[in-house]
C-alpha cells in the first residue's frame, strides 16, 4: 500500500480544523427535517400482512446528537441524510493507497504524538511512512468505513484505540512469537465440508464470505478475510449457491447440531437476499434451533441500520420474527471493543433493532492499548448493556500474524476479570475466553490449568471436545513477547 516497501516474506495459507458546533435552534430545526423524512413512523414501518410486524419509531432528537462527521475535512459539507445513508457510505469505504494517502494528509496535523510507550513526536511524513509500512508487514489489507473515521482522535492517532484496530503503525510493531501460526486455531481441520466448522458437539461455525466493510487487524481469520496482502495470501470463503447447499446438506446430517453461527468475514456483506434465504434454510431444519448472524457493522457502520432505502436490517428483522414465530431463536453477534466505537447514531441503530426484537450480543476482543483496563472495559459494558446489548464474550486475543504489539498476557484478563465483579449486573459481565491455538475451543480464562507467569506460558484442557485427537489434549497460551524497548523510528 502507499509508496511502502515490501518488507516481508508472504506465509503460505490456503476540528480536526474547524470542527463545527452544531448546538442551537437552527440546527435543531435543520436536523429535524432531515430526520423527520426519514425516521418518522410512516406506513412503511407498519406491520403489513406479509410482513414482519416491527414497527420502529424512534425518540426525539437532542442537541447531543452533533454531526461529529464534519470534523473531518473532507466531510465537512457532508449532511446527516448522506452520512446516515449505506450508499454514501460504501461509496467512501478508505481501502486503495490513493484514498488512504489523501485521507492523512487532509486530517493529520503537521506533527502529532508518538506512541506513549515512546514518546515524542513525528512528523505527518513521517506518520504516514509509518503507517504505509505497517501495511506492508500486516496479515490484514486495509479496508474503513467512513464511521470508522469518523471516530478516531487524528491529533493523536498513534495513540487513539479505534486507529489501532485497523491500521498499525511499524514502529511500534514487535516480532511474531515462535508459536505462533497463521490459522491459529485450527479451523482449516475441524472442516468437514468447505466453509463449515464443526468443532463443538452442539454448534458450528457458517463461514458464508470473506469480506467485512472494516478489516481489523487482529483478524483471527487473517488466513482468508480481506484482500491478499504481501504477507498472505488469502483463501477465499466466498460461495456460490451450490456450495452453499452443500453446507445446508452437512447442518440437515448432524442430528447433534443445534446452533449455527453465520459469519466470514461479516453477513453484513451478505446480500439481503441471501441473507434471508439462509435464514429461511436454517428456520426450515427440524435440528436447528437457534443461530446467530455474525456482524461488526453496528460498531462500524451502524447508520445502515437506519437506512430506510437500505434492505439489509428489513431482511435481519424478518429472519428473526421468521424465527421466533417457528419457535427458534436468532441473535445478532457484534463486535464493540471500546467505547469511542458507539455514537448517538449507534444508540439509535440499536434502539431500532430492540424494538424489532432483534437481540443483539457483543463480542469484545482484549487489545493493549485499546481496551486493557478496568474502567474502559467497564464504560465499554455499561454502554452496551444500556443500549440492551448483552456482553457476551471478552476474548484474549489470538496469535494471529503481526499484532503481537496489541496482545496481553493471560494475567491482563484475568486481573480485568476480578476486578469487574460486582461493577454491574451478573447478567451482563461477559465471560473472559481464550479460543485455544490448535482448535480447542473457547475456555474460561480462569479455568488455566497451569500459568507459568516467568515463561509466560499457560495450558487448559477442554473435556466438551471427544475425538479428532483432542480428547485428553493440552492446549498451550503464549503470552506476548515482551514489548520492544528501543525508542520508536
Ligand atoms: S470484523 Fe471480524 S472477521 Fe472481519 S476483520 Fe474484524 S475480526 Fe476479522
Amino acid at each position: 500500500m502507499l509508496s511502502c516497501i515490501h518488507q516481508g516474506p508472504r506465509l503460505a495459507a490456503r476540528s480536526v480544523g474547524g470542527r463545527k458546533a452544531l448546538g442551537g435552534a437552527h440546527f435543531l430545526a435543520r436536523r429535524l427535517s432531515t430526520h423527520d423524512a426519514r425516521y418518522a413512523p410512516t406506513s412503511e414501518t407498519v406491520a403489513e400482512p406479509s410482513a414482519p410486524s416491527f414497527a420502529w419509531s424512534p425518540p426525539p432528537l437532542t442537541q447531543a446528537e452533533d454531526e461529529f462527521w464534519r470534523a473531518i475535512p473532507l466531510w465537512s459539507e457532508v449532511s446527516s441524510a448522506d452520512f446516515l445513508s449505506w450508499r454514501w457510505s460504501i461509496g467512501n469505504v478508505v481501502e486503495t493507497k490513493r484514498r488512504l494517502l489523501n485521507f492523512l494528509e487532509a486530517v493529520v496535523p503537521a506533527e502529532v504524538p508518538r506512541d506513549n510507550a515512546f514518546g515524542g513526536i513525528q512528523s505527518r511524513d513521517e506518520f504516514m511512512a509509518d503507517v504505509c509500512r505497517g501495511i506492508d508487514k500486516s496479515a490484514m489489507s486495509v479496508r474503513m468505513m467512513p464511521y470508522v473515521l469518523s471516530r478516531i482522535n487524528w491529533q493523536d492517532p498513534a495513540n487513539d484505540p479505534i486507529f489501532r484496530q485497523f491500521l498499525m503503525l511499524e514502529s511500534v510493531m514487535i516480532d511474531d512469537h515462535p508459536k505462533l501460526r497463521l490459522d491459529p486455531l485450527d479451523e482449516q481441520k475441524d472442516e468437514p465440508v468447505p466453509n463449515l466448522v464443526h468443532r463443538y458437539p452442539d454448534k458450528a461455525l457458517f463461514l458464508a464470505t470473506s469480506v467485512c466493510p472494516t478489516n481489523c487487524v487482529f483478524c483471527t481469520r487473517s488466513y482468508g478475510v480481506g484482500a491478499s496482502t504481501q504477507l498472505v495470501t488469502k483463501k477465499s470463503f466466498t460461495l456460490s449457491r451450490a456450495k452453499m447447499e452443500a453446507v445446508f446438506k452437512y447442518i440437515e446430517s448432524q442430528e447433534g447440531l443445534h446452533d449455527i453461527v453465520v459469519s466470514g468475514g461479516d453477513s453484513y456483506y451478505l446480500s439481503p437476499n441471501i441473507l434471508e434465504w439462509i435464514g429461511d434454510r436454517l428456520i426450515g431444519m427440524k435440528n436447528i434451533e437457534r443461530f446467530r448472524i455474525a456482524s461488526k457493522g453496528l460498531a462500524i457502520a451502524p447508520s445502515r441500520f437506519l437506512d430506510k432505502a437500505d434492505p439489509w436490517t428489513d431482511a435481519l428483522v424478518r429472519v428473526a420474527e421468521k424465527a421466533r414465530r417457528a419457535g427458534k431463536h436468532m441473535a445478532l453477534h457484534t463486535h464493540f471493543n471500546h467505547p469511542n466505537e458507539i455514537s448517538w447514531i449507534t444508540e439509535r441503530a440499536s434502539l431500532r433493532l430492540q424494538q424489532s426484537g432483534v437481540m443483539v450480543r457483543n463480542q469484545t476482543v482484549l487489545l493493549r492499548g485499546v481496551n486493557d483496563n478496568v474502567d474502559t472495559m467497564l464504560s465499554l459494558i455499561r454502554k452496551l448493556a444500556k443500549m440492551a446489548i448483552h456482553p457476551y464474550y471478552v476474548y484474549q486475543c489470538d496469535m494471529v500474524p503481526a499484532v503481537e504489539h496489541l496482545r496481553t498476557p493471560l494475567q491482563t484478563i484475568l486481573d480485568i476479570e476480578a476486578q469487574l465483579q460486582g461493577e454491574i449486573a451478573g447478567f451482563d459481565i461477559p465471560k473472559f475466553v481464550v479460543d485455544l491455538p490448535g482448535g480447542g475451543g473457547k475456555r474460561p480464562a480462569y479455568l488455566h490449568e497451569s500459568y507459568d507467569r516467568e515463561t509466560g506460558v499457560s495450558t487448559f484442557t477442554q473435556p466438551a471436545l471427544k475425538g479428532r485427537s483432542k480428547e485428553g489434549r493440552t492446549y498451550r497460551y503464549y503470552d506476548p513477547v515482551k514489548p520492544r524497548q528501543d525508542s520508536a523510528v
